[in-house]
């Protein structure tokens, strides 16, 4: 109905509406408190014009059009321009709204087979026809007390089936009661059924009736129902402007209620958030009756076009990523947004790669879908985009990643120039930070107590000092065991890592040639590498070099 726009006075009208409802409380209570009672109308009218709209429906359609009268005074009092144009579209289309509710009674059967359909007045056929199948009702009762009197049968019934039609039920212990013009009809095991004359003319009568009364509730039905078909277009047009009245007038109410600002936006594409939240979790957070951390976010065309934010699992980040997309998606569509303050950029599109969701069922890795994903991001991305991506190499091994990763943002600082937002766990590319002029480091703060964490949720400037997983799978409950091993192998690690800006640049001091590949990536490389700096190469023999160089070849193979 109303996605995002890219037109700033299309935006800006849309928020004028917001602004207005949020402001007039009442009319907005009184606007939401009609709503409520309406249906679906789109819905209602297919079925109405592929014609299997049901007594319900079309009732309900008649009653939804009844709430237009209400609507339309509250919107045409507005001081934005974009509700009294919705006032304007709202047509009563009165003459389908009396012609249902004229017709079709108050509280009809789902199913137009059970009668009762047409409203009482509507059709004086109809009414007499009704009036002589109530009256058989009272000749056939009429008839049973006559009949138990002469026989003195008091359980003689008169009953009606579909195959027999009428007939007067006599038990067989009071069968020689029965008198001799009784016709006998069906048998029983413990009753006898007959049928009279009476009954005869009785029954061909009341079932012309019914048939006849039958045949007409269809027929009025069908008119009624083409005729608010042949009206849709009316009828669509008023109910989209009924869905736009709902869509302001929700919109107004979660501004109003969970006290969100109105959006500016930024000519310099400048993204400017102050005291943001994101609005599912902020609520989600709030039921359980904690408090969600406000966040500022900071993007500008010069210096900070990329924010790379790192912290542990857990920390918040994926939570600020969406927020910031989410700050742009709801602005875009008209809505106040959850910051205190906020100054955002027009932005054609939001690229987002969030989440590994597998696809393997499609015969595709969630390697292969996040690779996929990252592609069609850089293909289509533009200066004016927002990017957010959270986590980019995970399916791989973590060199593959890193490289990737380190990559893909060179290629956004360089190629796209989008608004970005790039949450990672590969503490190497904070690097980047000296590297490139438009990328500036962000974390989600952590207060370290002992040997856990406590999640602060605060985005602050710079990198993190590290990942805090071993921290976080402890919280996470492994084994014990589990987390010291871990502990030993990361420091093993640690001893033969090095930066990758390093590696990247020329080397500032030399440190050796390309053989520090094998360092940087393979831990068995690190005891090579060792072996090698502790030769003695000034005591040492050619042959025991070829000896040594063979040994560690052989070790390389292993
Ligand atoms: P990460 O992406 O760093 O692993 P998430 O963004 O998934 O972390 O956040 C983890 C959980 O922390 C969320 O489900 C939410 O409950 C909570 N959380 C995140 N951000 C905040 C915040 N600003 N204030 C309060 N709670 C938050």
């Amino acid at each position: 109905l109303l996605r995002p726009a890219l037109d700033l006075a299309e935006i800006e009208a849309r928020l004028d509406a917001v602004a207005w409802l949020k402001a007039e409380t009442i009319a907005r209570a009184k606007l939401r408190e009609i709503l409520r009672r309406a249906l679906d109308v789109e819905r209602l009218l297919a079925r109405v014009t592929l014609g299997t709209a049901n007594p319900r429906d079309l009732l309900g359609l008649g009653k939804t059009l009844d709430l237009i009268p209400a609507l339309k005074p509250l919107l045409a009092r507005s001081a934005a321009a974009r509700l009294l144009e919705v006032e304007a579209a709202m047509d009563p289309c009165g003459d389908v709204r009396d012609r249902i509710l004229s017709a079709i009674a108050d509280q009809p059967p789902a199913n137009l087979a059970d009668g009762g359909v047409i409203r009482a007045g509507y059709s004086a056929e109809l009414d007499e026809l009704r009036n002589l199948a109530n009256n058989s009702r009272q000749i056939i009762a009429a008839i049973e007390q006559r009949e138990r009197e002469r026989t003195g049968i008091a359980s003689l019934k008169v009953r009606f089936n579909n195959v027999f039609g009428f007939y007067i039920e006599i038990s067989k212990a009071n069968l020689h009661l029965a008198p001799p013009d009784y016709d006998r009809k069906q048998t029983l095991v413990n009753a006898e059924r007959f049928t009279t004359p009476e009954l005869k003319e009785l029954e061909s009568k009341v079932l012309d009736a019914e048939d006849k009364m039958q045949a007409l509730e269809r027929e009025i039905f069908a008119e009624v129902r083409q005729f608010a078909s042949g009206q849709a277009q009316r009828i669509r047009a008023a109910g989209h402007a009924m869905a736009e009245a709902d869509f302001f007038a929700s919109l107004a109410e979660v501004a109003a209620a969970r006290r969100y600002t109105r959006p500016r936006f930024s000519d310099r594409g400048e993204m400017k958030a102050a005291a943001s939240r994101h609005p599912v979790i902020e609520k989600l957070v709030e039921r359980e009756a904690q408090r969600f951390i406000p966040n500022d976010v900071f993007l500008n065309r010069a210096e900070s076009r990329i924010a790379l934010i790192t912290g542990p699992n857990m920390g918040g980040k994926s939570t600020y990523l969406r927020q910031a997309a989410l700050l742009s998606v709801m602005a875009q569509c008209g809505s106040f947004v959850p910051a205190d303050d906020a100054l955002l950029p027009l932005v054609d599109r939001v690229f987002t790669r969030i989440g590994a969701s597998d696809n393997i069922a499609r015969g595709r890795s969630t390697f292969m879908v996040e690779m996929t994903e990252t592609a069609a991001i850089l293909n289509t991305a533009t200066a004016s985009s927002l990017i957010v991506l959270d986590e980019i190499g995970r399916g791989t091994s973590t060199y593959d990643g890193l490289a990737l990763a380190w990559a893909v943002i060179e290629y956004i600082h360089a190629r796209t120039g989008a608004l970005t937002l790039f949450a990672t766990h590969y503490h190497e590319l904070t690097e980047l930070a000296g590297r490139l002029e438009g990328l500036r480091n962000l974390h989600v703060s952590v207060k370290e107590s002992g040997d856990s964490v406590i999640f602060l949720r605060r985005v602050e400037p710079g990198a993190a000092e590290r990942s805090f997983g071993i921290e976080v799978a402890r919280l996470a409950g492994l084994p014990p065991e589990v987390i010291e091993r871990a502990k030993q192998i990361l420091s093993l690690h640690e001893k033969s890592e090095h930066t990758v800006s390093d590696e990247l640049n020329p080397p500032k001091r030399s440190r050796g040639g390309p053989g520090l590949q094998i360092q940087l990536f393979e831990p068995v490389g690190y005891q090579i590498a060792e072996r090698i700096r502790s030769l003695d190469i000034d005591n040492l023999r050619p042959v025991e070099a070829l000896q040594i160089l063979h040994d560690l070849k052989e070790e390389l193979k292993r």
